[in-house]
């Protein structure tokens, strides 16, 4: 059975749990640091506040192994503030954390007014796609190897780099399960 661990410190975990064992994997909570060292060979960094989930990873001293798990090609799945976390660079912020994604990115990029917004879009190698936006970011710049998987209103909102699956916006906030798919079916590395 497949074993995905959800990263459980704060934010929108529950949602892709529902989906994930809908499909047939099996869930694990990641809420401290003992739970790292638990059985799962796929990682799910959910969306929430990038800000607070990155202070509680150094808190309770779970950074460092979840980024090694991820140099080393573990499959992720990293939605909104997830996708912040691996980010290599935040244009509007300072900080930066796991810097396992080659992209330049923009933090609570569409401003006040539209912070939050549902569209249509495509997904490369899967098609049309509901997209919901919540305070997102979008990625500004990519790195070699970086492929973007969609675009909406010009900007980059979706990647795929080695094993990190990116999206600014939720596919967990949606009946439509074919990202979750799409994560499940990634190749497993030797050494993750
Ligand atoms: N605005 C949040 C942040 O900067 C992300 C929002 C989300 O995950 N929906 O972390």
């Amino acid at each position: 059975m497949i074993k995905v661990g959800v990263l459980a410190v704060q934010g929108a975990f529950v949602e892709h749990e529902y989906i994930l064992n809908k499909l047939g994997a099996r869930t694990i909570e990641l809420r401290q640091k003992s739970d790292l060292y638990k059985n799962f060979d796929r990682l799910v960094l959910p969306g929430g506040e990038s800000t607070v989930q990155g202070k509680l990873l150094k808190d309770l001293d779970m950074f460092a192994l979840l980024k090694e798990k991820i140099i080393n090609g573990m499959p992720v799945l990293a939605t909104c503030a997830g996708l912040i976390l691996l980010a290599e660079k935040i244009s509007n912020d300072s900080r930066a954390y796991f810097k396992t994604l080659p992209v330049i990115l923009k933090r609570n990029a569409y401003g006040r007014q539209l912070g939050s917004f549902h569209c249509d879009g495509i997904v490369k190698g899967i098609g049309q796609f509901p997209m919901e936006f919540i305070r997102a970011p979008y990625i500004e710049d990519i790195g070699s190897g970086v492929e973007v998987l969609a675009k909406t209103n010009g900007k980059i909102t979706a990647i795929e780099y080695k094993n990190q699956l990116g999206f600014a916006f939720h596919p967990e906030l949606c009946e439509d399960y074919r990202i979750h798919k799409m994560f499940l079916n990634m190749d497993l590395q030797e050494n993750s």
